[in-house]
C-alpha cells in the first residue's frame, strides 16, 4: 500500500489534475484490452456475499447480473438483502459512527487517497467490468473510472479545506471558532449508468467528511459495487466504516430511507425514484431526533441549441456525440436538439448522414461507437418510446433493434417535433433524439426551458449577445457553449440540475462536501 502523508491544509496534497484517459486507437491499448477481458473471463459467474457490519453474509436469496451484449453471460452472482439485514446495517453504521467521525480528517483522507491509487493501478481491469456489466464502450468505461478516480482525489483535497480552521470574526472578549462534523449514517444509493464514477463519488465524499455509509447498488451493476467494496476494504476502511447491502430497491429501498437512524440520503437516479425519497425522507419517524437531508440527482431532458450562424458540422458533431454516447444512457444524454430554421434542412440532412454511419454492437469491440442499453426492460421502454415518437414526427434514422444477441437499438432520429410532444418531454434514457425547428434563436431558448428539468444543455452559435443571452436565460445546472453537453470533469464543470433534475448538489465541485457535514459555531468567553 502506498501511503501519502496528509496534514488537514490542501496544500500538503500535490495541485489537483484530472486522471488521464486511454487512448483505445492505439494497437497497445487494444491489446492491452483484449488481454484484460480474457484475464477476467475467470470471474465470470462468481459469487459475491453482502457485507454488513463487516461480516459477509449469504441469504440464498440471488439476484443475476449478465452483460447486457450477451444476455445469457452471466457477470455476476449476488446475495439480496432482506428487510432485516437492511435494518442491521443501519444499525450497526449508528453504532460504529462515533468511533468513525472520531478518526482524524487526515486519516480518511489518506484512506480516500489510497482508493484512487488502487482504481489507478487496476484500471484496465476496472475499464473491462463496466464493458461486461454496464455495456459501455471501452472509452466510456475508461472514463467512468478516470472520473471515480477524480472523485477521491478531488474531495480529499476538499476534505483538507474543510478541515483546516475557518476564518470567524473574533467579537470583543471571546473566541470565535466554526467546525464542521459530519452528520450519521448515509444511504448511497446510485444508478446504474456511471456504476462506478457516482458510486465512488458518493461513498467517497460521505466516509472522507466522517459520516458511516450503507450502500444500495442498483440491481444492473451490482458486481462493479462489490468490486468497488473490495477496493474499500484494500484500501484500509474499516470493515464497519460501510456496508454493502446488495438487493432490489423495490424492496429494501423504503425500509432504508424510512429508518429512524438514518441521518441522510445520498441519491442518484430517475425523477420517479428521487421524488418518492423526498418524500418519504421528510416525514419523522419515532425515536428519530433530526429532519434527514436528501441529495437527489435526477434525470434530464437535456437539449443542443443550433443557432444559424453556428459551424454546422461542428454542431452535428456535437449533437451526436452527446445523443448517441454509450447508447444515450446518460443524465446529460442530448435527447432534443433544436435547430434555427434558416439551417434546420441542412442540419437534419447531415445530421441523418453521421447517425446512419454509428456502428452498434458488443460494447467489447472497439470498433462498435455504441454497445447495448441496460437491459432487456429498458429496450422494450426505449422501443414503445419510439414508437410514440413515430406518430409525433418523422423518422429519419433508425427506429428498430439492431442485430445481435445483446440489447441493441439503432441511433434514433426523429425530426419535426413539437414541444408538446412526449419524446419532447419525457426522459427516454436510450439512443433517441428528437429535433425541432425553431423561428429564431429567441424561440429556440425558450423551446430549450420548455420543460421540468434542468441538467445540461449546449448551444452552437458565432454571436456574442446570443452567448450571453443563453449564460442569462438558458436555465440548467450545466450549460455548455460551442461544445458538446455531456462529459462533465471533476474540478472543472461541478455537476447537477434545476427544477426536477434534482438539488443541485454539484458533484465534483467545491462545495459538494458541505451536504455531508453540520457546521457548528463556537463562541468562548476569554479574560
Ligand atoms: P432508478 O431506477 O431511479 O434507480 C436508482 C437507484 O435507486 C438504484 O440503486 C435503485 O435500485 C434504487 N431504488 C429503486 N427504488 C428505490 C426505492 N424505493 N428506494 C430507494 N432506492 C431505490 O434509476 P436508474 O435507472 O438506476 O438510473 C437512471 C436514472 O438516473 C436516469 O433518470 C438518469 O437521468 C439519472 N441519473 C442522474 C444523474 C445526475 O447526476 N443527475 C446521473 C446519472 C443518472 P434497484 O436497481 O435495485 O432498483
Amino acid at each position: 500500500m502506498t501511503t501519502t502523508t496528509v496534514g488537514v491544509n490542501a496544500g500538503a496534497l500535490p495541485a489537483f489534475r484530472n486522471e488521464p484517459v486511454n487512448d483505445f486507437s492505439s494497437d497497445a491499448a487494444r491489446r492491452s484490452a483484449a488481454s484484460v477481458l480474457k484475464h477476467i473471463q475467470a470471474e465470470l459467474g462468481r459469487e459475491y456475499a453482502l457485507r454488513i457490519a463487516g461480516r459477509r453474509l449469504k441469504t440464498g436469496d440471488q439476484l443475476r447480473s449478465v452483460n447486457p451484449s450477451r444476455p445469457s453471460e452471466i457477470v455476476g452472482i449476488h446475495e439480496m438483502a432482506s428487510a432485516d439485514l437492511a435494518r442491521e446495517a443501519v444499525q450497526d453504521a449508528h453504532a460504529y459512527f462515533p468511533e468513525w467521525s472520531a478518526t482524524p480528517a487526515a486519516r480518511r483522507i489518506e484512506l480516500v487517497v489510497e482508493t484512487a491509487a488502487i482504481l489507478r493501478r487496476r484500471k484496465l481491469e476496472f475499464d473491462a467490468g463496466r464493458v461486461r456489466e454496464a455495456g459501455k464502450t471501452w472509452p466510456e468505461a475508461d472514463a467512468d473510472v478516470s472520473e471515480a478516480i477524480d472523485f477521491c482525489e478531488y474531495y480529499a483535497r476538499q476534505m483538507a479545506t474543510l478541515a483546516a480552521p475557518v476564518e470567524t470574526l473574533q467579537m470583543p472578549g471571546e473566541r470565535d471558532e466554526m467546525v464542521y462534523l459530519p452528520l450519521g449514517v448515509g444511504l448511497i444509493i446510485p444508478p446504474w449508468n456511471f456504476p462506478l464514477a457516482i458510486l465512488t463519488g458518493m461513498t467517497a465524499a460521505a466516509l472522507v467528511t466522517g459520516n458511516t455509509v450503507v450502500i444500495k447498488p442498483s440491481s444492473e451493476t451490482p458486481t462493479i459495487a462489490a468490486k468497488f467494496a473490495e477496493v474499500l476494504e484494500e484500501a484500509g476502511f474499516p470493515p464497519r466504516s460501510f456496508s454493502l447491502l446488495t438487493g432490489r430497491g423495490s424492496v429494501i429501498g423504503d425500509l432504508l430511507v424510512e429508518h429512524p437512524l438514518t441521518r441522510f440520503i445520498s441519491f442518484t437516479g430517475s425523477r420517479e425514484v428521487g421524488l418518492r425519497i423526498v418524500e418519504l425522507a421528510a416525514k419523522p419517524r419515532p425515536r428519530q431526533v433530526w429532519i434527514k437531508r436528501v441529495v437527489a440527482e435526477m434525470g434530464g431532458k437535456d437539449a443542443i441549441v443550433v443557432d444559424a450562424d453556428s459551424n454546422l458540422d461542428d454542431a452535428v458533431k456535437g449533437v451526436l456525440v452527446s445523443a448517441f454516447g454509450y447508447q444515450g444512457q446518460k443524465c446529460s444524454a442530448c435527447s432534443r436538439a433544436i435547430v434555427h430554421e434558416a439551417v434546420y434542412d441542412e442540419f437534419v440532412a447531415k445530421l441523418q448522414a453521421a447517425a446512419s454511419a454509428l456502428t452498434v454492437g458488443p460494447s467489447e469491440e472497439l470498433t462498435n461507437y455504441m454497445g447495448p442499453v441496460i437491459s432487456g426492460g429498458a429496450m422494450k421502454t426505449i422501443r414503445n418510446y419510439i414508437e410514440t415518437g413515430k406518430s409525433e414526427g418523422r423518422l429519419i434514422c433508425g427506429g428498430d433493434r439492431a442485430p445481435g444477441e445483446g440489447y441493441f437499438l439503432q441511433p434514433t432520429v426523429i425530426a419535426d417535433v413539437d414541444s408538446k410532444a412526449r419524446i419532447f418531454q419525457e426522459e427516454i434514457f436510450g439512443p433517441v433524439l428528437a429535433v425541432t425547428k425553431a423561428r429564431d434563436f429567441d424561440h429556440a431558448l425558450e423551446l430549450a426551458n420548455a420543460t421540468e428539468y434542468g441538467l445540461t444543455g449546449a448551444v452552437y452559435t458565432n454571436a456574442p449577445e446570443r452567448i450571453e443571452l443563453c449564460k442569462k436565460k438558458f436555465f440548467v445546472g450545466n450549460l455548455y457553449i460551442n461544445r458538446k453537453c455531456t462529459g462533465a470533469m471533476v474540478g472543472a464543470h461541478p455537476f447537477g440540475g434545476f427544477n426536477m433534475s434534482g438539488t443541485d448538489s454539484k458533484a465534483g465541485g467545491p462545495d459538494y462536501l458541505l451536504q455531508f457535514v453540520q457546521a457548528k459555531s463556537i463562541a468562548e468567553r476569554v479574560r
